[in-house]
């Protein structure tokens, strides 16, 4: 038995549109975390990380934008405090992407082309080897975006069909696929680990 107290580490999920009950329900499987919802600005203050969930970057966006929160997590992100962007996420998180009615956070050193994969019947699983992670390690693509290109800040971390679809800069992490969606936290718990 440990005697010493583990650091707890919180991490919110922005709870503004899409997949964010499953990030939560992943969360929960690691030991030492706590998690709340993010939809207000105050709610960033008492957290070591944030997740922004896939679903629809556009929608994803306005509501960022209406909610007041575009500059606050730039500023959360500028601390220096995780930041990890799963599909819409990624989108979100990059510098530039192929739809310009998107507003992103430009918090990764990326450009995102969206829909990469193509549309819904495009949509498949597969398993990657991610170096800093871990092996065979399940991935959910839904409508997913790629990687187009990385600034030489970047550490790109996985390929699919020869397109980036996981990168990382300093403590900003981002993947094109859906891990909560499936039961390996292996991902998630090396995002909590950077937090
Ligand atoms: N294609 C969606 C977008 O760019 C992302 C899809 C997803 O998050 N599963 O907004």
């Amino acid at each position: 038995m440990y005697s010493s107290k583990p650091s707890i580490k919180h991490i919110g999920v922005l709870n503004l549109q899409g997949a964010v009950s499953e990030h939560m329900i992943m969360l929960s499987s690691i030991n030492n975390v706590q998690t709340s919802l993010v939809q207000k600005t105050e709610q960033l203050a008492r957290l070591d990380g944030l997740i922004i969930p896939g679903g629809e970057s556009t929608t994803i966006s306005r509501l960022i934008k209406q909610n007041g929160l575009l500059t606050p997590i730039q500023q959360f992100a500028k601390q220096g405090k995780g930041v990890f962007g799963t599909c819409a996420g990624l989108v979100l998180c990059g510098k530039t992407t192929t739809h310009n009615e998107v507003e992103l956070l430009n918090l990764i050193d990326i450009s995102v082309e969206r829909n990469g994969f193509g549309r819904q019947v495009n949509s498949f699983e597969t398993t990657l080897d991610i170096a800093v992670v871990g092996l065979q390690i399940p991935a959910v693509f839904i409508r997913a975006p790629y990687i187009a290109k990385a600034g030489k800040a970047v550490q790109q971390l996985a390929f699919v069909q020869q397109h980036c679809i996981m990168a990382e800069q300093n403590n900003i992490l981002v993947c094109a696929f859906h891990p909560e969606l499936t039961n390996d936290n292996r991902i998630m718990r090396y995002f909590v680990d950077k937090c």
